[in-house]
């Protein structure tokens, strides 16, 4: 059996364009998982304006929330920025940090961190994701994911470990099609936990997940899962599809329960 149930996380991005269109994505979202009982753990993040809204229609918090990124600061002169209590107050229970995406709009390993320490401080979940912008022969880029964990870890005790989820999302695969192979998930996957149990031991393998991000499709979904042996996914644009979205939950689901 797996150490983890598994956690599926649709991220929206900036989409749908408006909150009518969020309602009705969420309700079909809803409706497609309808009410038959599973171990793995959705969540939805969906774009900051929305949530409240959408925790409106999730009254049996089937459906975790999450955010998609934080500005650390409380509150405060910082026009434009979102904080982590404002999306923990309409029911964020998880936030996205360190999204490639962010990255690329200059966000630091030093920017992410003090992230990470504001949403452990409030007994949040920290979704980190690490990734390499390109796969090079030598292996180089484990050490580009090595850095950017153990800057991300830096900000984690271990006691609070369990609020800890590390998402691998190589930058290449996201939004392109390509996916990781399920061997080079797997790889990736022990290398990720072998930095962390060199920092916090071997019982921290019990405790944070370890899931992938790119390109997941309800096709690739069970190889990820069967091969690259991760503890769920990270779904970008198949998460605005709701059948598409529910076919990856029920891959990830078949796996742990057949395992
Ligand atoms: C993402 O945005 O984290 C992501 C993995 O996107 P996609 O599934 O579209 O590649």
């Amino acid at each position: 059996m797996k150490a983890h149930t598994p956690l599926v996380i649709g991220n929206w991005k900036m989409n749908p364009a408006t909150v009518g269109e969020a309602r009705k994505l969420f309700l079909e979202v809803r409706k497609e998982l309808g009410r038959k009982m599973r171990t793995t753990v959705v969540a939805v993040a969906a774009p900051a304006p929305f949530i409240s809204e959408i925790e409106r229609l999730n009254p049996s918090q089937r459906i975790a929330l999450a955010g998609q990124d934080i500005f650390f600061e409380t509150t405060g002169a910082f026009t434009g920025e979102v904080s982590l209590p404002m999306l923990k107050s309409v029911g964020a229970t998880a936030i996205i940090v360190g999204h490639s995406e962010r990255r690329a709009r200059g966000e630091t390993d030093a920017d992410i961190y003090k992230d990470i320490l504001s949403i452990i401080k409030a007994n949040v979940t920290a979704v980190v994701c690490v990734g390499e912008k390109e796969r090079d022969s030598q292996g180089n880029f484990y050490s580009v994911v090595e850095a950017q964990l153990r800057s991300a870890l830096a900000a984690v005790p271990k006691s609070k470990l369990k609020q800890l989820v590390i998402a691998y999302e190589p930058v290449w695969a996201i939004g392109t099609g390509k996916t990781a192979t399920p061997e080079d998930v797997y790889e990736m996957k022990l290398f990720i936990q072998k930095v962390i149990v060199g920092q916090y031991g071997r019982p921290s393998l019990k405790t944070v997940r370890i899931i992938y991000g790119g390109s997941v499709k309800k096709d690739n979904a069970e190889i990820l899962m069967k091969i690259g042996r991760v503890d769920g996914f990270l779904v970008g644009g198949a998460s605005l599809k709701p059948k598409e979205f529910i076919a990856i939950i029920n891959s990830a689901e078949a796996y742990a329960t057949n395992a």
